[in-house]
């Protein structure tokens, strides 16, 4: 059974104008399990009318009381957490395990976020100038839009709204049309946690919403997180219109391995950032950059590893990778492997020979594929350059730790980057000199705390701060700084000077 799935606009779920609609499709079984709706300029009109309302009284509703309502919010979703990840699993395909994780990540920033009143207090100097007092406090933006992609349909939305909201914003989120249906419960879940009407709302759809968003005179900034390309025009469209926009891009992570390191363990982080949740996380590690001597018996466990990896209905408690998101992902990660063979790399396990017959019965027109092995991959191949997206490793040689860094920092992303190694001063001059964003020792995926903040560097990132923490908090506020002065202190009439401490 297809079901419709609605906006969410001023504490409602609602059709709005629903003249068009996107399948829903879940990966594992390729079957249609919903309709959702694409908005127009009209609904988004609707949405940002709604938000605007509730902007000045949610603004004025004093810090602790807002935080109090992410609270009883964050009650909620650790009550709905399994119904959240199954919601997620059903649509994207991820492991359910895994939808729990990147629900226990989403909640980790709303925790961080019933703490924000502290990051609130301004600061104050007494006595800048003979009777003069000077102080800064930082104030909401207004209604705040944030765009998300289809690969973490609860968290993504999450490092963004219960920052935006707990300093005093109202919010839009238009999720990604591939897996809507996480972002409707989150609604529920803030009324239910009473929020009130038109400070959080859902506009589904894609592109004209987007835009509509953006071009939107009462939109005052926007968070976006997804591929480069959409990034990069995101930035460009709202910051001319001045607005403040924050767009996370893609990325290519590699992680070095050492003649030194713990060989068990880097096999183990290789292939779970590798293959887990099917390579789409934009922290997957999809190059392994194996040092010297050791490359070989690392290919050779990888490869075992990758041949026996447990592909099933993410429901099934002992699959490891799910299906891929869609066909038409599916057919775009094929046309890499197709690519790289062609390119001279040596494919050492080739996950297309995977049949969907082996993914259980009711699954054989799911998106299904293994996980991939490319060895002797360089740095001129489309493999290595571009972002595959999918379960698709490849293993760059080098001859030493300096043409590693090299290597890396010579590539177009910079969002995360690891290094397994037991040396302490390698891990030390790697993570001073490695043009990445975000940084792991012994650590494949490196995603920081909810209080450190997210963001990667060069084509990762286009704008200046990164998502939730404290650089959450500065973009989704403005300073104001107040000087003043009473009228029984000093008066010294009409200066044309530059006031100066007097
Ligand atoms: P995407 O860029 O296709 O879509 C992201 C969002 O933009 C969705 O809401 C989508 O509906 C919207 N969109 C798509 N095309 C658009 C257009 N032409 N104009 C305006 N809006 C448009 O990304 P995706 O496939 O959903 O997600 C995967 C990508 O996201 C990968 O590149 C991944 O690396 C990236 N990602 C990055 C981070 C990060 O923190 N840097 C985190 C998660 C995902």
């Amino acid at each position: 059974m297809s079901t419709a799935i609605q906006h969410y606009i001023n504490g409602q779920r609602v059709d709005g104008d629903a003249a068009e609609r996107q399948p829903v499709t879940n990966p594992a079984t390729g079957q249609i399990t919903g309709q959702v709706a694409l908005a127009n300029q009209a609904d988004v009109n609707r949405a940002v009318e709604a938000a605007s309302r509730a902007f000045p009284a949610w603004a004025e509703t004093p810090p602790i009381r807002r935080a109090r309502v992410l609270f009883k919010f964050l009650e909620l979703l650790n009550a709905h957490k399994d119904e959240l990840a199954e919601a997620i699993t059903k649509e994207h395909g991820k492991v359910f395990s895994d939808a729990q994780g990147e629900v226990a990540r989403g909640i980790d920033i709303v925790e961080f976020a019933c703490g924000v009143p502290q990051l609130l207090k301004g600061d104050y100097t007494d006595q800048v100038s003979t009777g003069i007092d000077n102080w800064t406090l930082r104030q909401p933006l207004g209604v705040v839009a944030g765009i998300t992609p289809f690969n973490f349909p609860a968290m993504v939305p999450m490092w963004m709204f219960p920052v935006a909201l707990a300093t005093g914003n109202t919010f839009i989120l238009k999720p990604s049309p591939l897996d809507p249906s996480a972002s409707l419960l989150i609604a529920d879940l803030l009324k239910q946690a009473g929020l009130p009407d038109g400070v959080f709302n859902v506009v589904q759809g894609g592109k004209e919403a987007v835009e509509a968003l953006i071009d939107h005179p009462a939109v005052e900034a926007l968070s976006f997180v997804g591929s480069t390309p959409i990034a990069n025009a995101i930035y460009q469209r709202a910051a001319g219109h001045g607005k403040r926009v924050q767009a996370l891009g893609g990325a290519k992570n590699h992680m070095v391995v050492m003649p030194d390191a713990h060989l068990d363990k880097a096999v183990d982080a290789l292939v779970g950032a590798a293959f887990g949740s099917a390579g789409e996380r934009c922290m997957a590690i999809s190059v392994a950059v194996l040092v010297d001597d050791i490359a070989d018996e690392v290919v050779a466990r990888l490869a075992e590893r990758a041949r026996t990896l447990k592909v099933k209905d993410g429901m099934q408690p002992d699959a490891e990778m799910g299906p891929i998101v869609t066909r038409e992902a599916h057919a775009r990660i094929t046309g890499y492997i197709e690519k790289g063979a062609a390119e001279g790399a040596e494919l050492v396990v080739d996950g297309r020979a995977f049949e969907s017959s082996q993914a259980g019965e009711g699954n054989t027109d799911g998106f299904w594929m293994g996980g991939t092995l490319f060895d002797h991959v360089t740095p001129e191949m489309t493999i290595y350059k571009e972002e595959i997206f999918g379960p698709v490793l490849t293993c760059v040689r080098v001859p030493d730790i300096k043409s590693a860094i090299e290597l890396i920092n010579a590539h177009e992303f910079g969002n995360g980057v690891s290094l397994f190694t037991e040396s302490g001063s390698a891990a030390r001059e790697f993570g001073r000199r490695i043009q990445v964003g975000m940084v792991g020792i012994n650590v494949p995926i490196p995603v920081p705390m909810a209080w450190h903040g997210f963001g990667g560097w060069k084509r990762s990132l286009f704008g200046d701060t990164h998502a939730y923490g404290e650089e959450g908090v500065r973009f989704y506020t403005k300073q104001k700084s107040i000087m003043q002065r009473w009228s029984d202190s000093i008066d010294d009439g009409a200066d044309f000077m530059m006031p100066t401490a007097k």
